[in-house]
């Protein structure tokens, strides 16, 4: 059985020409005109681009006494709603545990549940010279990048000497290092000083976390990459200052070791937003957090000029009325102190949708390079392109046929991501997927859901380079 998407726009990273695409199996068969196939899937007059690969999301998270509202059936739901069809997920170390365990426990997590292919990073908390000799497994477990936090103080930080001593190792061995970049010593001071004035509303949560401090994280994460040479992603960048931290490394010969992306959010939300009336301040609860409006400007400039190369979501969704009819504890855990607030948004769901609307159709970035901000960078930084990230014969057949002029309400009602909120609450975007497919097969089409849980599968991605 053979599946023909016909008479669409092909939309690569590099190229936009129109052709039919040949699905046979799990695979691209051929891309060409006039092709013929058993199933058609019309696609005149909708762009067909390699499914959205979000690289950092956090499903099934735990967080002190609580866990994350989405797993990984209904967050890779929602991701497929919005033409992702692969993600790469935070494992994240337990104290004690080994690497092996960490990434058990994440796939234990996923299975029987995945709906879309998906990946994982580990994420280091508790760095002993055992787990430091067992850093270069990660590639024989398929997870080839380490991510360390330089924030969240007593909780997940690492020093200057772990995140240095894992660059050297990752220098060898081609793993790619990942860091949260703010200054954690810095912000808890700040932290401290806002809880013993009372200043306790979540607004304090950005006040606490400026700008500076990001930037400042950034540049030393850079500098210390630099010395042991190994190759660094920096998440989450979301301001001029560490904008202009990247653009520095990557003018002066960094270009192929130091990369960094934005999330959606980030192009949209400002530090005022988490002054709204009352308690609502807490949905926009995130870490780094939102900063103003001409770092709005400096991150839209920074996608266009390739000091960023991927746009993700760290998707991280909390209920906002939590704790009882069956949900999970969530933002009100907050309402006495910001600092209680479990930090994260929603958004794997709306990323090409918003990137599309306020990107592509408000001509800030080409086509093009929205495939490759949110689908080719992202596998090929993070080893499992051509597998996955383009539209051609041998690739995986994850594709997406995207009606450019679908106009969606993006609202909680209507959202399939398990929260009670998003942060976009009666935005209209224009353009939208119409099919998905994963790996050739149907999981949604003109709104209806037709995956199967379990169906994803783990992707073992290459060593970075390779
Ligand atoms: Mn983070
Ligand atoms: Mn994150």
């Amino acid at each position: 059985m053979s599946t023909l998407i016909k008479g669409g726009t092909v939309v690569t990273a590099g190229d936009t020409f129109t052709a039919d695409v040949l699905v046979e199996g799990e695979q691209i068969a051929a891309v060409g005109r006039g092709l013929a196939g058993d199933t058609i899937i019309d696609a005149a007059g909708a762009y067909v681009i390699p499914g959205g690969i979000d690289v950092h999301t956090h499903l099934d998270i735990p967080l002190r006494s609580t866990v994350s509202s989405d797993d990984f059936f209904t967050g890779q739901r929602a991701a497929a709603f919005g033409g992702t069809t692969m993600h790469i997920d935070f494992s994240i170390q337990p104290k004690g545990a080994t690497l092996r365990e960490t990434v058990d426990l994440w796939q234990a997590k996923a299975a029987g549940k995945a709906v879309i292919d998906y990946g994982l990073h580990v994420t280091v908390t508790d760095m002993t010279d055992a787990v430091l000799a067992e850093l270069p497994q990660c590639i024989a477990y398929g997870a080839p990048s380490i991510k360390f936090l330089m924030a969240y103080k007593g909780v997940l930080q690492v020093d200057d000497t772990t995140l240095f001593k894992a660059m050297q190792q990752a220098a060898k061995h081609r793993l790619l290092i990942m860091v949260h970049a703010e200054n954690g010593d810095a912000i808890d001071v700040l932290v401290n000083e806002a809880l013993a004035a009372g200043q306790l509303a979540p607004k304090y949560h950005a006040l606490t976390r400026p700008p500076e401090l990001e930037a400042e994280a950034t540049t030393r994460a850079i500098r210390l990459a630099e010395v042991a040479g190994a190759p660094l992603y920096v998440v989450h960048l979301t301001n001029a200052g560490a904008l202009e931290a990247v653009q520095m490394a990557r003018a002066r010969g960094g270009s192929g070791r130091i990369f960094a992306e934005t999330c959606t959010q980030y192009f949209f939300f400002t530090r005022d937003d988490l002054d709204r009336e009352g308690f609502e301040g807490a949905k926009w609860v995130c870490s780094p957090p939102f900063r103003t409006q001409s770092d709005h400007a400096a991150l839209w400039d920074g996608i266009a000029d390739n000091t960023l190369q991927v746009v993700s979501t760290d998707h991280c969704s909390f209920w906002f009325a939590g704790g009882g009819d069956g949900r999970p504890a969530g933002k009100e855990l907050g309402r006495a102190s910001f600092a209680q607030i479990p930090n994260g948004c929603p958004g794997i769901e709306e990323r090409l949708m918003l990137l599309y609307t306020h990107g592509v159709r408000a001509g800030r970035i080409s086509l093009n390079r929205w495939v490759e901000l949110c689908s080719t960078n992202p596998a090929k930084l993070f080893g499992c392109y051509p597998q996955k990230g383009c539209v051609a014969p041998g690739a995986d057949a994850d594709l997406v046929v995207w009606d450019p002029e679908a106009r969606r309400t993006l609202s909680a009602a209507t959202q399939r991501q398990r929260t009670d909120y998003t942060l976009y609450e009666g935005w209209e975007v224009v353009g939208a997927p119409r099919t998905v497919l994963s790996r050739g097969r149907m999981l949604v089409d003109d709104g209806r859901w037709h995956g199967e849980a379990g169906a994803g599968q783990f992707v073992y991605r290459r060593p970075f380079g390779l």
